[in-house]
């Protein structure tokens, strides 16, 4: 196992171990690791000759400073993950200054409208650090292939769009959420919860659920009025906001359209933490 935290040996190790057609998977992450990390491992070692990961917490994607100060960092135990996997993964797992030499800021990005909607409404500024991160990465470890998760599933059509708007030469692979056995979708900032919190917040998937089986009779509004009147009987869980949004385009559904696939995605705040999960409708 390998670990860099510095980009120009990273970039020497991957000119010195590739050979002509062989491929590298990228999985980029901020840390923590859960399961659903590790399935994208997975993937990429499954599939490339190389795999890297990332582990960065980057400052410019945070637009709420406690959600960034509180973020949990457990580089150790990560280590110890990602060689329960395999001893041939290499990390990268650098400082600030090593992305940002000296200037951390993000660029300003036009993702065609996908970047106002939903998370982008509620952290202004989200996406610009997202796609300034995540092309300084590609533009570091020149991937075959990079690994995302559909947890984040507006972020993943974000992504789509920046490497087609950049000409950015890389397959940008979806991969399934992971979730707990109760259906709560794994994520670093379930760390932060209790044990009994994590248990109340199942109900969250439980929604999803039975919205998806709603979207199936009756309209997106009746089905958004259902979510918020179900969270209205669990105030220790605060909805932020409940989208029905055509998967393309993010668009936001009024009425139902044939041949186009819609998604219903959720952001809610517990005690502070604050939790975001979607579900396909199809
Ligand atoms: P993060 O460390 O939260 O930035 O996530 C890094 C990558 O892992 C992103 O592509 C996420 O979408 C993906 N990811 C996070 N949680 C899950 C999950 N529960 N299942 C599958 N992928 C996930």
């Amino acid at each position: 196992m390998l670990l860099f935290n510095n980009k120009v040996q990273l970039t020497k190790h991957l000119q010195s171990i590739s050979v002509s057609n062989s491929s590298i998977g990228f999985v980029p992450t901020m840390g923590a690791l859960h399961l659903g990390h590790l399935s994208l491992l997975e993937k990429s070692i499954q599939n490339n000759n190389h795999t890297v990961i990332s582990i960065f917490v980057n400052p410019t994607q945070f637009n709420n400073p406690e959600d960034l100060e509180k973020y949990p960092r457990t580089l150790e135990s990560d280590i110890q993950k990602i060689k329960s996997i395999s001893d041939a993964i290499l990390i990268y797992a650098p400082t600030v200054d090593d992305i940002y030499e000296g200037n951390t800021a993000s660029r300003r990005f036009d993702f065609d409208g996908l970047e106002h909607q939903m998370e982008g409404k509620y952290r202004a500024g989200h996406f610009d650090g997202v796609g300034t991160v995540v092309k300084r990465l590609f533009e570091i470890v020149k991937p075959t292939n990079a690994y995302f998760g559909e947890k984040d599933f507006q972020q993943l059509q974000i992504i789509k769009k920046l490497v087609e708007k950049e000409n950015i030469p890389v397959n940008v692979i979806e991969c399934p959420i992971y979730r707990e056995a109760n259906g709560l979708a794994m994520s670093s900032r379930n760390e932060r919860l209790t044990a009994i919190e994590r248990e109340k917040v199942a109900v969250i998937y439980k929604i999803l659920t039975q919205a998806k089986t709603l979207f199936l009779t009756e309209t997106c509004a009746s089905v958004k009025d259902f979510v918020t009147e179900e969270f209205n009987k669990h105030p220790e869980i605060e909805l932020e906001y409940f989208e029905i949004a055509e998967e393309e385009t993010l668009i936001s559904c009024d009425s139902k359209e044939l041949n186009k696939n819609y998604r219903a995605f959720i952001a809610v705040f517990v005690n502070k933490i604050r939790l975001i999960d979607t579900i396909s409708l199809k």
